[in-house]
């Protein structure tokens, strides 16, 4: 029997672990920190051992097959010494996909991930097609091939599991856009990040799709030095293209293979330029698919959103609240900011990965009446801003709606879209979203 080992006891983990098993492999999971409750009950239910709070290396380095879970960096030590013995590393999707015939739709970028992904799935679904939706996104991939039959996966695949992907092939591959991320696990290097962006497209033949966006310069630096093989269909907001997407007047065009798909941009569910083009990639999709016009109009005018990406909570005393707390780097505030078509009371702060500011300060001019602090160390911020609008500080979601609501008038939005990650005052950007969502409840 062969061994797997499966390092790291979160979503995926659990999943492949589960998978192995069933695949029957000699498995056993092995996680550093404590598990979830739930997930150790899952463990014991599939009858798979399992240790927390330490790893047993030498157990560990019997394996024949190691699932790394993506929040385990390359460098870890562990990791270094299964490279050295020759131990295949590679991450849940990738094992997944050995055991998974279905057709898969899988999406990545730096920005719109989850959103694109969970468009899509609401797409098929809508055709009424048997899809599952897995990867950064829900339930695991792997516990769905694991447990559950579908015809069709659609995977938001993050670039650290694409790092472990190897013989994993997409059907479809959608690549968003590639702008600065998470280069601390990339040696700094930018360069290193784009090859992790672009592994979606390993193995693709040329019956498999690859849709992208052509107004991203990296993206296209990138396919000008490099031949992917698979059917390439570009998105654009700026002049037109062939076949893939463009806008014509107030109108969204598609054309795949011929035939054709347009609609109003003022009736696309989900507003601003980013989300046009998160329409864009979904509705192209969706003709590679061969889902009827009809079916795709109905899905973009419909599609409810995702919590905590510019989702709208209430409006109260005419002002407008929306939580935007996914938006972790000062790209997706652009965009934010872009969108917002009123006076706007903007929250920002939390912890800073490095943020140069400068890609938002014309919008900030041009739209923001006040910028209020909801963070520990605010210092960068009133730098920056200090002498274009008023900032003021806050330290908890309670005191920032409250000063929030002081600033606002009839007609503007609050508008929460930090640029930071949220460890300073709360658990992740969930809890800050929905801390201030309570918070604007109860104003
Ligand atoms: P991801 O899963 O890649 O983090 P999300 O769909 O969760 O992306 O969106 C995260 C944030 O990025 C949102 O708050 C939104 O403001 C912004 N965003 C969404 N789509 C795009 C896009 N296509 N380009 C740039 N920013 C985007």
């Amino acid at each position: 029997m062969k061994k797997a080992v499966i390092l790291g006891g979160g979503e995926s983990g659990v999943g492949a672990a589960v998978l192995a098993k069933v695949q029957h492999y000699d498995t056993f999971l092995s996680d550093s920190g404590t598990l979830k409750e739930s997930y150790r009950n899952e463990l014991q239910k599939w009858e798979i051992p399992f240790e927390e709070g330490g790893h047993n290396v030498e157990k560990i380095l019997a394996a024949d097959l190691v699932i790394k879970s993506p929040g385990i960096p390359e460098t870890a030590p562990l990791i270094v010494k299964l490279h050295e013995l020759g131990t295949p590393v590679i991450s849940e999707i990738e094992f997944a996909g050995y055991y998974d015939k279905a057709r898969k739709i899988c999406i990545t970028g730096s920005n719109g991930k989850t959103t694109t992904t969970s468009l899509i799935y609401y797409l098929l679904q809508n055709a009424g097609l048997n899809v599952g939706l897995g990867g950064n996104i829900g339930k695991s991939y792997a516990m769905q091939v694991a447990t559950e039959q579908h015809d069709i996966y659609v995977l938001e695949i993050s670039s650290f599991q694409l790092d472990g992907m190897y013989d994993f092939k997409a059907d479809i591959a959608v690549l968003m856009n590639i702008t600065p991320d998470h280069l601390d696990r990339y040696d700094h290097c930018f360069q290193n990040y784009i090859n992790a962006k672009f592994r979606i497209t390993r193995n693709m033949r040329p019956e498999d799709c690859f849709i992208f966006c052509n107004d991203d310069e990296v993206t296209i630096g990138e396919l000008n030095k490099i031949v992917v093989q698979a059917k390439k269909l570009p998105f654009t907001q700026n002049g037109t293209v062939t076949e893939g997407a463009w806008l014509e007047d107030d109108r969204m065009r598609v054309r795949y293979e011929g035939d054709e798909f347009d609609i109003l941009v003022q009736d696309l569910a989900l507003e601003g330029k980013h989300n046009v083009y998160n329409s864009m990639a979904a509705a192209i999709t969706g003709k590679i698919m061969h889902i009827t016009n009809d079916t795709i109009r109905r899905s973009l005018t419909t599609f409810e959103g995702v919590e905590h990406r510019m989702e709208k909570v209430m409006t109260v005393g005419g002002v407008l609240y929306v939580n935007d707390s996914k938006a972790t780097n000062v790209n997706s505030t652009w965009y934010a900011l872009e969108s917002v078509q009123t006076p706007i009371v903007l929250i920002l702060g939390g912890t800073d990965k490095g943020n140069d500011y400068g890609p938002i300060a014309d919008l900030v001019r041009e739209k923001v009446k006040a910028i209020v602090c909801l963070g520990v160390d605010n210092r960068k911020i009133k730098d920056f801003f200090g002498g274009m609008v008023p900032v003021y500080e806050t330290l908890s979601a309670e005191e920032c709606v409250n000063q929030c609501a002081a600033l606002a008038v009839a007609g503007d939005t609050v508008l929460l879209s930090p640029c930071c990650a949220s460890f300073d005052l709360f658990k992740n950007y969930e809890d800050r979203g929905r801390q201030f969502k309570e918070a604007v409840r109860k104003l």
